[in-house]
Formats: C-alpha cells, structure tokens, sequence
C-alpha cells in the first residue's frame, strides 16, 4: 500500500509538476520546496569593480536598456531608458556594460535593468490566464504547441468573480464554469468544493473521468518580449511597509532586489485582473516625466504586482494636508501646478483623457516632484470623445457636467478636472463644494455656480480656474494652452528666495 501511495505521488510530482506547491502540502513525503528568496541577495559593498574600457572580454553582447538608472558611485554607469550596451561581464546581480552610444563609459548597471537584444521571447505554460474570452481560450489551446490535454483556467465572461475550466479535448475545446457558492468555495460539481482553484485542479487531474477530458499539461502562452522585458520573479521583491490602499488593492513600499526602493501595488482579487490589466496596459505604453513609472510586473501567480517608482510624499491631496505641505508657499504651489500641466499635456498630445485627475491620484516625490498616476480609467480617445455606458463610481466633483450626467469624457473634460485640482492645490488640499452632495453639486453647476476663489490664491490662477470650468467643453484652454499661462505666471511670480 505504502509503495503504491509513494508511486502515485511519484507519478502526480512527476506529471503535474505545475501543481508542485499543492502536492508538497499535500503529500508530506515530499521534497521540500526550497524556493527561498534569500539566495538572491548579495553584499553589494564587495562589487569592486577594475574597470579597462579597452577590453571588451571574451562574453561581450549586445543589450538595450530598459529602465533610466542613475549611478550611485564612481562604478556604477547612468543609462537611460533605449541606451544600448555592450555587456562585458555577468556578475550576479549586475553587469559590467560600455555605453555604446555618447563617450564609451564602462561601469556596472543592474542586469534588471538590461535585457539582451534579439533573445526570443520565452514561452511558459501558465494554468491561469486574465482578460482571455472563451474564443481566444479556444484558439490558443489549438494552436501549437498546446496539445491533446492543454487546459487554462479564465474569467468567466457571463457570470463576473466566476471562471470557466477550457481543455483540449483532441481537435476539440471543452469549457467547464466553476462556480462560487456565497461562501466563496469553488465547485464543478456541488459535491465537491474547494478553497482555490489549485486545488480544484489537482482533484480534477486525478479524476478527470468526471469530466471525460484529461488535465495533462498546463497551456503554453507564448509571451510577447514586450511582456517579458516586464515581468520579473516575485522572489526580486521585497515588501517593507504599507503605505497606502485603493479600491484595487494595497501600495507598499519595498526593495527590488535589496537595491532599488519601489513602490508596489497588491491586487486585491482575481476578478480585479482586468482593471489591473488595463491600467498596466496605459503604464506601459505612457512614458514622461511627469507621469509615474512603471518598473516591473509580478503576474505569474497570485497576487499580482505593479511595481513602479517609489514617490515617498504619497499623493497630493495628503501631502497638501500635513504639516510640511501647509508650510508650501505659492511658489511652491505654483511648481506643482505646472508640473501637473506639463504631465496633461503630454497625454493630450497622446489623445489619452485620464478620467479622474484629482489631488488624490497625483504622487509627490523627494524635492517636490510631482507625478500623475492612477490610469486605471485612462482611455485612449479614436474619436474627440470618450463615452461609457453607464456612471457607477463617477467622482462627481471632479467631473465636468458633461461626463457626469452624459458620460461624454474628452481632453476637456480633463481641463474642468485640472481647474478642480488647481483649486486643490491652492486651498491646500481642500475639498471641493464642502457640505454639498454630489446631486446638489450638480444641480449648483449646472445653475451657473463656480468655486469661489481660495483665499490668496493669484487672480491669474483663478481666471485659469474659471476657464476650465466653462461650461461649453471647446471654450475651455487645451492643456498646451495652460502650460504656458501657468509656466509663464511662475517665472513672473515673486520667488520666496530671490
Ligand atoms: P484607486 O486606485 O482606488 O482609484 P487610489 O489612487 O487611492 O485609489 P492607489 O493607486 O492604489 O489608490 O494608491 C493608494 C495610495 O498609495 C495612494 O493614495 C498613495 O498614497 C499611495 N501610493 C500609490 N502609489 C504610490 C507610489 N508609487 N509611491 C508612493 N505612494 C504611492
């Protein structure tokens, strides 16, 4: 009995290695799972490097990088984002590189940092796969090399927090929903439920008669380099301290890999992937220095992570309320304003409308850097104008009347947005028609009403303000237009040094 039980956990180890985390809680004789996250980490006071700029070394290849890096030392080497590399030396955790462009500089960068140009994009079986439809399901698991016996686990497309099992039946896809009792548990067949969904796979593996389709192998994705150049192991982060929470998940402050401070955002639930999805789509595809970035993304697995620069004064809005902000003086306000304006433009220029410019979702860093975040919403408009279908979650004082009660976003209902922050800003951090609802400040705009102006706030600032607010969407500035008022009031303005 003993040595039928050791060969059947021989066997699922064996074919369903994908399922390793469950069979080594499972079966006990197992071997230990010795993925441990301290073998990455390294004294990096013994880098000491020797540096010969003439001397290529035998390993020399060609590298882009991936991510700006500013030189914390006389060896370590600046590049910015695009930069090419010819890599000299793999040294753990980091690489000696020569930039290939600009003066040849040779120091060490972090092998994050870089990705090997021309490396193929990796293909990784993956049992569980977000934002796929049941077709696209349907034609990856019968396109090579899935098999007879591929299978994935995706959102289920009708019934939202539920999934759908899809196996390669031969030339067939077979699609199982699974189903959630109110308890949370997860089940095919009400007579057996299960915590999580590995767990539904391993019993179904086992007793895939009940299904008449064998679970052989999880479904290979092949990943597009772009995804890879992203995604980086869980094991490279370290989580230090909660900093924040939103309706998507937490934000912690963290270490990639004992260097580079960064701050992460932890997907709450599975069904979130989508939202998730999206915004990561819009960190990707939106560089400038005004808007946050993206470092990595931890998606293999659960929970997912967003990894992006680490702004230590958190968002706007609670900054403008703590004790250091209520010390910020005009100018200091004036700063923040244009920044924020600088950030709009660019993305106007993009054609993307950011759909919830607040105080809240602006992220103010060391010397009062200013960046937008939160593209969860951020859309990128093929006509003017944006519209949605319905106004669940809309934040109403913030919203131009146009997109509040006819969910018409464009570029300019941005600008209403901006005027909104603008008042933020200069109020320190005061919310907007305070003691009135969302339905009152609807009805009170679309009478005619406008914020009144914050006290000591420039009359300048407040004409800008007033403009954005104009009720006719093509009356209001573009952003372009607002940069340069803003940036010209700020040389104007009396510094608080000079
Ligand atoms: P939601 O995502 O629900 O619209 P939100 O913008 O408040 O709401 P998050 O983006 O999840 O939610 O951020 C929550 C909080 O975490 C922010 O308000 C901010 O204080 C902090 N935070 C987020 N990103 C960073 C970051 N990169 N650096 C520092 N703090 C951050």
């Amino acid at each position: 009995m003993r040595k039928l039980q050791g060969e059947m956990d021989h066997f699922l180890r064996k074919h369903f290695a994908f399922l390793a985390s469950f069979w080594n809680k499972f079966l006990p004789n197992g071997v230990p799972n010795n993925h441990s996250l301290d073998f990455l980490e390294q004294d990096l006071g013994s880098l000491n490097p020797t540096l010969d700029p003439k001397d290529p070394g035998p390993s020399s290849s060609l590298f882009g990088v991936l991510y700006d890096f500013t030189a914390r030392n006389a060896d370590e080497l600046s590049v910015n984002r695009g930069d090419k590399l010819c890599v000299l030396k793999e040294e753990g955790e980091y690489v000696l590189a020569r930039r290939l462009s600009g003066d040849p500089v040779v120091g060490y960068v972090p092998a994050n940092y870089v990705s090997k140009i021309g490396q193929e994009p990796v293909a990784q079986p993956v049992w569980y796969i977000s934002g796929i439809s049941r077709n696209k399901a349907q034609i990856l698991l019968l396109s090579s090399p899935n098999r007879h016996g591929s299978f994935l686990i995706r959102d289920s497309e009708s019934n939202k927090g539920e999934y759908s099992l899809s196996v390669r039946n031969h030339a067939k896809v077979r699609h199982f929903r699974i189903y959630k009792d109110p308890g949370g548990s997860l089940y095919l067949e009400k007579e057996h439920m299960f915590s999580n969904l590995e767990q539904l796979l391993a019993y179904y593996t086992v007793n895939w008669k009940v299904i008449q389709s064998p679970l052989l192998q999880p479904c290979i994705q092949k990943r597009s380099s772009e995804a890879d150049q992203w995604e980086r192991p869980r094991s490279e982060f370290k989580l230090w301290r909660k900093m924040g929470e939103g309706c998507f998940g937490e934000v912690w402050e963290g270490m990639w890999k004992n260097t580079v401070p960064v701050a992460i955002k932890i997907m709450k639930q599975v069904n979130m992937r989508d939202d998730f999805a999206k915004e990561i789509q819009n960190l990707k595809s939106l560089k400038h220095t005004r808007l946050i970035k993206l470092l990595a993304i931890c998606s293999v697995g659960e929970p997912v992570y967003i990894v992006t620069e680490l702004m230590r004064k958190g968002n706007l809005h609670s900054y403008l309320n703590s004790i250091a902000g209520k010390e910020l003086t005009k100018h200091h306000l004036l700063s923040i304003s244009c920044q924020v304006a600088d950030g709009m433009t660019y993305l106007e220029e993009q054609h993307v409308v950011h759909r919830d410019l607040a105080a809240r979702n602006i992220l103010v860093g060391d010397d009062l850097a200013c960046k937008i975040a939160d593209f969860g919403l951020a859309r990128l408009l093929k006509d003017d104008i944006y519209s949605t279908s319905g106004n669940a979650m809309i934040p109403v004082k913030w919203t131009a009347p146009e997109a509040a009660v006819y969910q018409t976003y464009s570029l300019k209902s941005d600008v209403w947005s901006y005027g909104i922050l603008l008042y933020e800003v200069f109020t320190y951090g005061q919310n907007p028609y305070e003691g009135m609802t969302n339905q009152e400040t609807i009805q009170q705009i679309t009478r005619g009403y406008r914020l009144p102006r914050p006290n000591n706030c420039y009359p300048e600032i407040y004409s800008i303000m007033l403009d954005c607010w104009k009720a006719n969407p093509e009356d209001r500035p573009t952003f372009l237009i607002l940069r340069e008022q803003l940036f010209s009031i700020y040389k104007w303005a009396p510094h608080p040094f000079s």
